[in-house]
């Protein structure tokens, strides 16, 4: 069977030892409901959905048009959203940020891609369907430097769900 689509979106990778650290400290939190498996989180910049493969050259080319630049990214708050979701955001979050997310999805729609219009949200998500609030022993901090953006494809493994990387391109840090 020939694969003819798939499911992709836009997102910052983790360092493997942020990643790690979060890992560590949220499973410190139980939360219970979902947890996001430590090699998929991730922060996603654009959401695409399913798409036909013969895309991917066209979003290659989309994505190489933008000129980015690498921010750190400080994770420090704890957010509760809707259906029990639970996830790291920033409290400021960086100009560079929003920026790459802003023109990643205008260049995305103008090239003819249907995309969610609700507001960018910078969330990392660490659990899905919790049922309780968690109870914080102060403030998270986490940080990294965001130094490239990827395409991921989101498909399944034998471990689960799993989000593979298919292109990344650099986001140069100003000096
Ligand atoms: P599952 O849907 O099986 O629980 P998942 O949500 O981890 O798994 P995807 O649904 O493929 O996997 O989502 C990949 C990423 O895109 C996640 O960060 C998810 O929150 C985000 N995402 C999914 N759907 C949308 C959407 N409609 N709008 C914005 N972001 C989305
Ligand atoms: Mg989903």
């Amino acid at each position: 069977m020939s694969i003819k689509s798939l499911r992709l979106f836009f997102g910052l990778p983790l360092p493997h030892r942020q990643a790690a650290a979060i890992d560590v400290w949220r499973n410190g939190l139980t939360l219970g409901g979902r947890p996001v498996d430590k090699r998929n989180l991730h922060l996603t910049l654009v959401f695409l959905g399913s798409q036909p493969v013969e895309r991917l050259d066209e979003l290659q080319r989309l994505a190489g048009q933008i000129r980015g630049k690498g921010f750190e990214l400080k994770l420090d708050r704890l957010e509760v959203g809707r259906h029990g979701l639970v996830s790291l955001g920033s409290s400021q979050p960086p100009e560079a940020l929003i920026r790459l997310a802003g023109e990643l999805h205008d260049s995305l729609r103008a090239a003819g891609y249907t995309l969610e219009e609700r507001a960018f949200w910078p969330h990392l998500t660490l659990a899905r369907q919790c049922r309780t609030h968690p109870v914080l022993d102060g403030r998270p901090d986490f940080a990294w430097t965001a130094e490239r953006f990827v395409l991921f494809h989101s498909t399944s493994d034998e471990q689960g769900g799993v989000y593979c990387p298919l292109f990344h391109w650099p986001l140069p840090v100003p000096d």
